[in-house]
């Protein structure tokens, strides 16, 4: 049994130069001192548990990732608060979410109180490196992996779990930005059944030609719609949505084929508190379009970790160019943002259980 006991820490002899202007950092191309990795072997279970300088991982050409994708990665951020401590944001649902990830993927379990415990030892030892700038944050990227060398299809013997962090600037530089989303109609990310409902590498793989063909046309994002009868609302490329139409808050039900955004959960537990008619269900684009046409769609905006709430300004389905808002920020998409980021930053108290102290 791994417990926090027996987790290794070796510090780095080479500590790297911080970057010194927090506001300038991007979000994903530096990375902190330290990782957490540990392995899995057939009959051992997970073991070995570590914290290592950040560094090249050995693997071997025939390592079966590299072939077949045998991947699930979760993503998550740490915070400081004015007062200097580093809090988490509901790392239970992260790693409850890579269980389920994992059992998609023939992965083993992992013990989720665990995961916790070793994602903020990493924090703790790389603690001057969670940035203290105005909404900037030290991201988190657990990963697992199948490293066993065999060209054979199957579910491996052997996995390699690793937890890296990377400090990031403000998600928006000047506020909050609406952006222009593709509503993709030729290409589908997952279907249900699929992989769709895990957060793996392939679902992101099977989405990057749609993504390429959108930017080229100006628009930042793709819009998924549903992979049978290319009708109904799935998701945007790393966000869920909301559509606000009329009084009602709507969310695609999670029907297997969407990943179950934390962000998403969060929101809707939010509006639920404060009252607001909040369902997930199934939407088609035609009930937005009829919704645009008859002035009742009021919002757009999409829910995840990296952006928080990024309000949607135009939606391009076929040959309608729907105008959201003005293209401003709605008063629902900024309530979220302001409450969502106050929890996190820890300037106003959330649900019980959302904030856990690091340190
Ligand atoms: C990670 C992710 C999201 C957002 O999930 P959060 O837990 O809110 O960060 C949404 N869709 C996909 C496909 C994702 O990979």
């Amino acid at each position: 049994m791994t417990t926090l006991e027996n987790i290794i820490i070796e510090l780095t002899k080479n500590p790297k130069t911080r970057p010194i202007d927090e506001n300038a950092l991007d979000f994903g191309s530096v990375f902190s001192d330290h990782m957490f990795i540990m392995e899995y072997a057939q009959g051992k279970g997970w073991h070995s548990p570590r914290i290592v300088p950040y560094g090249p991982i050995p693997l071997e050409p025939a390592a079966m990732c590299l072939h077949y994708g045998q991947e699930v990665f979760e993503g998550m951020k740490a915070y400081r608060a004015e007062d200097g401590t580093i809090n988490l944001f509901r790392p239970d649902e992260n790693f409850k979410r890579l269980n389920l990830s994992n059992d998609r993927l023939c992965i083993p379990e992992v013990d989720v109180d665990f995961c916790i415990e070793a994602t903020k030892k990493l924090v703790e030892v790389d603690k001057d490196w969670v940035p203290s700038a105005p909404n900037t944050s030290l991201y988190l990227r657990p990963f697992i992996f199948c490293h066993e060398p065999n060209l054979g299809v199957k579910a491996g013997d052997q996995y390699l779990f690793v937890i890296i962090a990377s400090p990031s600037g403000p998600y928006y530089k000047e506020g909050l930005n609406p952006v222009k989303i593709y509503v993709e109609n030729t290409y589908v990310r997952t279907v249900k059944g699929g992989t769709g409902m895990a957060k793996t590498g392939g679902n992101y793989a099977s989405s990057l030609k749609a993504g390429v063909e959108a930017h080229d046309q100006g628009y930042s994002q793709v819009l998924w719609l549903d992979g049978i009868e290319n009708q109904y609302i799935e998701e945007v490329g790393a966000m869920n949505i909301f559509f606000r139409i009329g009084d009602e808050v709507i969310t695609p039900e999670l029907s297997g084929s969407i990943l179950g955004g934390i962000t998403r959960k969060s929101v809707v537990a939010l509006l639920q508190k404060d009252g607001y008619k909040v369902s997930e269900r199934r939407i088609s684009i035609s009930e937005v379009e009829e919704a645009h046409k008859n002035g009742q769609l009021k919002e757009v905006f999409g829910t995840g970790t990296a952006a928080v709430i990024s309000p949607v300004g135009i939606l391009k389905y076929n040959d309608n160019v729907m105008e959201i808002n003005n293209q401003e920020i709605g008063e629902l998409s900024q309530y979220l943002y302001d409450t969502l980021t106050g929890i996190q930053w820890g300037k106003t108290a959330g649900p019980e259980g959302w904030v856990v102290k690091v340190c």
